[in-house]
């Protein structure tokens, strides 16, 4: 099969590659002789279905693009067809061309290509996330669906000029060594000072070691400043319920926000946030870029738990 416009380069290579489990798939005689010949081997003398036979059954296939569909190019997954001159299509492109072989116009649809639905489920590939701690190994077939949910899963380190992402806890332990010194404690429940420099826009907040990271980011507007916090967080897990207070003091003059949720990030982003902040105006900090308040991170009293106490 040609190879659809897609470069290789070293790294190519590897990230498309796939570990084909029963290889005797791809022995001659196909489906019919498939059951066969696995019995035979394993009746073999001497030879056991051990789990070196599994290892012994299997291979390295490069070029993952053979099992993406030729015409969207998304990952073949069951069914599969082909026309009678063997070119083979995805059931959605299979329907969106309505059921005629965009190679040699003859139907498409009648057919299904079996040997090639078993084999995108027998090659096995590491998720994509696997460099940000993902253990998942995965069918072929069944990688895109899984990447989309792992995504959401990946967080990126607060610290600026820091390139770091991975799962929370990696990522809560990699702040906790490498940033430690640049991160304000806090206890929850209780209110600590904060002091967040109006320009610099970034205090991040960690109750001890290797817990999550809180964000305190302060955006300057056209009049005053819009205070937020945000817990960076996995967005697919409803693992916290938390709100937070916020208060602001000079002189006479006093700001609070209080808020019942803390919306999860995965990274720090630098738009202003359109709700859920705090507002002080230019007229009513002092010259100073520093300014200090008070904040507490605290459970959520929405939280059902916390009224029936
Ligand atoms: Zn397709
Ligand atoms: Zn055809
Ligand atoms: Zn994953
Ligand atoms: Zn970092």
């Amino acid at each position: 099969m040609e190879n659809l416009g897609r470069t290789t380069s070293g790294d190519d290579v590897i990230a498309r590659s796939g570990t084909l489990l029963g290889h005797d798939l791809l022995q001659h005689g196909g489906l019919e002789q498939q059951h066969t010949q696995r019995l035979g081997s394993m009746e073999t003398p001497g030879e056991t279905a051990s789990g070196d036979d599994v290892i012994a059954r299997s291979g390295t296939l490069f070029a993952l693009d053979l099992l993406d569909c030729p015409i969207c190019f998304n990952p073949l997954a069951t069914p599969i067809f082909q026309c009678v001159n063997g070119h083979i299509a995805c059931c959605t492109c299979c329907a969106k061309l309505m059921n005629k072989c965009p190679s040699c116009t003859l139907p498409l649809g009648n057919y299904r290509c079996l040997i090639l639905e078993k084999v995108v489920e027998a090659v096995i590939v590491p998720c994509g996330n696997a460099k940000h701690g993902c253990l998942e190994k995965l069918s072929y077939c069944k990688k895109l669906a899984h990447e989309k949910v792992c995504d959401s899963y990946v967080l990126h380190c607060p610290a600026p000029e820091c390139n770091y992402s991975a799962f929370h806890l990696d990522l809560y332990r990699h702040y906790t060594s490498c940033h430690k010194a640049s991160s304000s404690r806090f206890r929850c429940g209780q209110y600590d000072d904060a002091l967040i420099n109006i320009r610099e826009q970034v205090l991040v907040l960690q109750e001890y070691d290797d817990l999550p990271l809180f964000i305190l980011q302060s955006f300057m507007g056209a009049h005053g400043v819009h205070v937020a916090v945000n817990v960076l967080a996995p967005s697919a897990q409803g693992l916290w319920e938390l709100g937070y207070d916020l208060i602001y003091q000079r002189g006479n003059e006093r700001f609070t926000h209080e808020s019942e949720e803390m919306t999860r990030i995965q990274r720090v982003s630098f738009e202003a946030p359109v709700v859920n902040y705090m507002y002080i105006p230019y007229s009513s900090l002092d010259e100073s870029l520093v300014v200090k308040m008070q904040i507490r991170i605290r459970k959520s009293r929405g939280d059902g738990e916390e009224e029936e106490a």
